[in-house]
């Protein structure tokens, strides 16, 4: 298992983006991938209708999950495969390298697999004895940095072509080492002539699966690179890793969904290679693997049944949202501290490791709802990750400064009366603080920024020295000749003899201070009670605040 970061995601973020070769990355590939897909989307008039038939077909899946599982698994067993449940990743773990043991395995190959990543399989076959190669271009070069993918269908997202010509370099010593690298092509036929001794000496092949079809026990993979087909049919033996959310019912609805797969992937009407495996080699097969197994994993899948967060079962890992992301667009995947990144990892994370893990991810959100526009089976992310925040507030994990803010909003949210005179107040209070930047009042706690905002400008009628509107004997602000016309009212507060602006009672120093703001609603609040001769109550003890709005 990885070891999740997501708790450390603002630094994680920090770090991204003071790191020049991740933002080098991520403003090569982010705009490519948001152009094909609309070119691919415009070019089919029906793309919009079949979102909703793409939707619907995961949630029926969904609403009948017990029934379609155990059709799928009978047809497996007819078609000569085994099924392997697993409730958790401890089981899913040890199903496949209790496979891989009984097939006297050295070397395993592996196509690309998101679920392989949450599982950890790599690591855990490494420790008893086992070689995992991953023969997907990207995750090829992940697995030799000894890295995580940073997108879950271009897993070296976060790389440069510099940086694949030195892993090469490092970790293929064999080869001459005057070499040239002009283009990708010498890095992509390099790694060809590298994995095909891996392809051929491997005894076990383990895939994902993008899809299984309830009506044939198949599993479907789409890839671009075919290592996909020569992991599942050259070796003895085939593990398929799904989790349970793949299923759809037939192969008709499989189509529905391929044909908005790819496009919202990668802007390709159809991926290169789709295939379909349905069991072993059988008598007479040109090729295939001699045992076909699936081991299907929950790993707190079926816990998201039933609840707000099933519609993020229907996820087809196209990874359109994250493409369209700002939040991910600007750190890259990595930040997000564990397998899924972008918007679909903000809700999927938590739902696999825990809200107290991942209670930041919901959090780094614009909420602009690109990732929802995009999205070929219509996931509400926003909403979703609205939930996930909602729940970390119930549970105490919001640092207590946003606890506070939020109650408080809340309790004025209530109170529209308050709420106005309060939010009236505080524009007030912004007025003020910028009458005192303008006319060189400084405030005690502007500090050097503010007192030169805004910056001086040098025309004729406005000399480049800032004007001083310093009261005169009677209190008004006083005006030099060529310098900043008088101002209408309301009239602005008298500065002191210190030069610092008297603020009136409840006024915040910037609309920014969110703890002045609070303190001045308050006042403000007690001020309306007064009007009303009602009686001043004391503050409301602390644990109200507290409470959900
Ligand atoms: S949430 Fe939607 S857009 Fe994001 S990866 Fe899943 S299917 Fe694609």
């Amino acid at each position: 298992m990885h070891i999740a970061t997501s708790p450390a995601f603002k630094e994680n973020a920090h770090h991204a983006l003071e790191d020049a070769g991740l933002q080098k990355a991520l403003a090569r590939s982010g705009p490519s991938f948001i152009a094909r897909r609309t070119a691919a989307v415009a070019g089919l008039p029906e793309f919009q209708q079949l979102r909703d038939i793409a939707r619907d077909i995961k949630n029926h899946t969904l609403a009948n999950l017990d029934f379609y599982l155990e059709t799928w698994t009978a047809n497996v067993e007819k078609s000569g495969g085994k099924v392997h449940w697993c409730a958790t990743a401890d089981e899913a773990r040890d199903a496949v390298l209790t496979i891989c043991q009984a097939a006297n395995a050295r070397t395993v190959t592996k196509g690309k697999s998101m679920i392989s990543e949450e599982l950890g399989i790599n690591d855990h076959l490494e420790r008893h004895g086992i070689t995992p190669v991953e023969t997907d271009l990207g995750e090829y070069i992940i697995q030799l940095r000894h890295e995580l993918p940073s997108h879950i269908i271009a897993p070296a997202f976060h790389l440069n072509l510099e940086d694949w010509e030195d892993s090469f370099r490092k970790s293929h010593t064999d080869l001459p080492a005057d070499r040239v690298f002009h283009e990708r092509r010498d890095i992509l036929t390099e790694a060809r002539t590298k994995l095909r001794q891996k392809f051929l000496a491997a005894d076990v092949g383990i895939t994902g699966a993008n899809f299984l079809i309830a009506e044939t026990g198949s599993s479907v993979i789409v890839t671009n690179e075919g290592n996909g087909d020569l992991t599942q049919t050259l070796p003895r033996v085939h593990i398929v890793l799904a989790s349970i959310e793949k299923m759809v019912p037939t192969i008709e609805d499989c189509t529905s969904l391929l044909r908005v797969l790819a496009r919202s992937a990668t802007g390709q009407d159809f991926s290169v290679y789709t295939t379909f495996s349905t069991g072993a080699r059988r008598p007479g097969d040109l090729d295939g693997p001699d045992e076909y197994h699936v081991v299907l994993v929950d790993n707190g899948r079926s816990a998201m049944l039933g609840t707000e967060f099933q519609e993020m079962l229907r996820c087809i890992r196209c990874a359109a949202c994250m493409n369209h992301c700002p939040v991910y667009g600007a750190v890259g995947g990595h930040a997000y501290g564990w397998v899924y990144p972008g918007p679909m990892g903000s809700v999927l994370t938590p739902s696999l490791i825990g809200v107290n893990q991942a209670g930041h991810l919901p959090n780094a959100s614009t909420f602009c709802g690109k990732c929802e526009s995009v999205c070929p089976v219509k996931i509400p992310l926003p909403k979703l990750m609205r939930h996930w925040r909602e729940r970390e507030f119930e549970r105490h994990l919001t640092p207590p400064v946003m606890r506070t803010n939020l109650a408080l909003w809340a309790y004025f949210a209530r109170r529209p009366g308050l709420y106005r005179l309060a939010t009236r107040a505080a524009a007030w209070g912004c007025w003020v603080a910028s009458m005192a930047a303008s006319t060189g009042c400084h405030s005690p706690r502007a500090g050097p920024a503010a007192a030169t905002f805004p910056p001086p400008r040098a025309t004729p009628s406005s000399p480049a020295t800032p004007v001083s509107n310093a009261p005169d004997a009677s209190g008004e602000p006083r005006h030099h000749a060529g310098g900043n016309p008088p101002r209408p009212s309301p009239r602005p507060p008298a500065c002191r003899p210190g030069g610092h602006v008297a603020r009136p009672a409840g006024i915040a120093s910037t609309p920014s201070d969110p703890g002045a703001i609070a303190a001045a609603a308050r006042r403000a609040g007690r001020a309306v009670r007064r009007q009303r001769g009602e009686g001043v109550r004391q503050r409301r003890p602390r644990a109200r605040f507290g409470r959900r709005a």
